[in-house]
């Protein structure tokens, strides 16, 4: 597949900057490199050159997978990206038949070849994810990669609040600033943007947030034997009266990802022997037995997860000329179903939509189109996840009116995919980004998900 390039005719300005150099920074750093004659990345890190974790992405210790929809995204702004991972080691999964969902309740799906040759699932470690998208971009000679610059604040230009330029700290502790056409917020926590609002006496963006108080306690082991020859296997708590779950997927080299997950009060422990009674309790004892003999490779490294947060910035009117955030820094997912990177992902190829189309000032428009359009993308992982962490009592936020509507909807969807191909077909892609959410509520859809729950009541 030829690389997809916006129009060239002009540069939109001479320099952008990237600040961040994770999964959103580095996609987002090939789509400015079409159209700025400098594309500049700052991260506080030092980027590695082999697929280490960072201490700027801490997540990276922890299991990470990329959908389908994610991958074929990525792909766009990288043709042969995907065999490039694989290459490297990234294994590839067939959504509909490499992976063990157990979900308490539900008889078990099917088991159904689904991969079209290049969007598959893809399992990875997030360090080499990131390794090799910053391999192609240091390789575009328009893109200079600076670690050891920590991000202090965004500058404005007078009179007009736009953002103009960017002062840093470098590694030695000399303090810079380096002007800018566009900025881009890829940090991950989004503060630069909001600091920048506050200073420029902007309103802030409302927040939808969830909180999950979710805990994991991840490892890298080998060793592995998934039942069926699965290569995936999800335990799913029994919710709500069970919040422990597992998720055992492929890492490079014969590797697994493990890790052990609840909410609340009960952590999952970072001791071996504990970790594996852990898993004894889980309701199923699939990833017991599937890492009875498992070498643990490196030690379990515990995170929290507090909440979900969405930040609504398509609302501020005067969103400020020169600035976008992107990633996580407008809306970090629950990471049970995985979405964060590959929303990342389908921003960067939201924005090389937007930047190829000609205007005689596409920068005054680009953060309302971006933004909005955004909200978009957002919206379906956002229901997927949101939705069902509303089964825990516990779970903060506002629960939609109509939830217990939803919750039934999802589960009559669940047993009816264990039977019904085209169901099973359609939700996976729905999961993996590829179809969108709306899919499901097709009519004909909706009547088989009523009869099912239907026939459960009578039974
Ligand atoms: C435990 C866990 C598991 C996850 N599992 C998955 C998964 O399986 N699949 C999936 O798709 N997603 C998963 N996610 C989510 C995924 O990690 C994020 O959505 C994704 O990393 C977001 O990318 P980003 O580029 O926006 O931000 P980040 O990856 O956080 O990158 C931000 C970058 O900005 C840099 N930075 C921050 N502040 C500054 C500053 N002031 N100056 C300079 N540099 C700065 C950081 O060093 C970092 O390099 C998981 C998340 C967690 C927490």
């Amino acid at each position: 597949m030829r690389q997809e390039t916006a129009s060239k005719s002009d540069y939109l300005g001479e320099r952008a900057i990237v600040v961040g150099g994770g999964i959103a920074g580095l996609s987002a750093a090939r789509v400015l490199s079409d159209r700025f004659r400098q594309v500049v990345i700052l991260d506080r890190d030092e980027l590695p050159d082999s697929a280490t974790p960072r201490s700027g992405v801490p997540q990276g210790k922890h299991p990470h997978g990329l959908l389908a929809g994610g991958l074929k995204a990525l792909e766009r702004l990288f043709p042969g990206f995907g065999n490039e991972l694989i290459q490297a080691g990234a294994v590839p999964v067939d959504r509909g038949f490499d992976v063990l969902y157990a979900v308490a309740g539900q008889d078990p799906w099917p088991r159904i070849k689904l991969d079209e040759p290049t969007y598959c699932f893809l399992n990875l470690t997030r360090p080499l994810l990131e390794l090799t998208l910053c391999n192609h971009v240091a390789r575009l000679t328009n893109v200079n990669v600076r670690g050891g610059c920590r991000i202090l604040n965004i500058i404005a230009e007078a009179g007009t609040g736009a953002a103009t330029d960017i002062c840093f700290r470098t590694s030695e502790g000399k303090l810079e600033t380096l002007h800018a056409d566009l900025i881009i917020d890829a940090s991950g926590n989004g503060s630069l943007t909001l600091e920048f609002l506050k200073a420029t006496r902007r309103r802030l963006p409302e927040e939808t947030s969830i909180g999950v108080n979710m805990h994991y306690a991840s490892a890298l082991v080998e060793d592995v034997v998934i039942k069926d020859d699965y290569k995936v296997a999800y335990t799913l708590p029994d919710a709500p009266e069970d919040t422990r779950g597992g998720l055992l997927m492929p890492g490079e080299n014969g590797t697994y990802q493990l890790v052990l997950i609840s909410r609340g009060e009960h952590t999952p422990p970072i001791r071996e022997s504990e970790f594996r009674s852990f898993a004894r309790m889980l309701w199923t004892p699939t990833i017991y037995n599937a890492i009875k003999h498992a070498k643990f490779l490196t030690g379990i490294t515990p995170a929290t997860f507090s909440h979900s947060k969405w930040r609504h910035f398509a609302q501020i009117s005067d969103f400020p000329r020169g600035l976008l955030p992107i990633g996580d820094a407008i809306c970090r997912f629950n990471p049970v179903y995985g979405q964060g990177m590959s929303t990342a992902a389908r921003e960067a190829g939201l924005l090389f939509e937007l930047l190829g189309r000609s205007s005689d000032d596409l920068l005054s428009t680009l953060a309302a189109d971006f933004l909005t359009k955004t909200e978009d993308i957002i919206a379906d992982p956002w229901a997927m996840s949101a939705v069902p962490d509303f089964i825990y009592p516990d779970t903060t936020g506002v629960r939609p009116k109509n939830l217990e509507e939803l919750l039934n909807f999802q589960k009559g969807l669940g047993q009816l995919a264990a039977r019904d191909a085209d169901v099973f077909e359609k939700l996976t892609d729905v999961r993996h980004l590829l179809l969108p959410l709306s899919v499901l509520d097709d009519s004909s859809i909706v009547s088989r998900v009523e009869k099912e729950l239907a026939s459960e009541l009578s039974l």
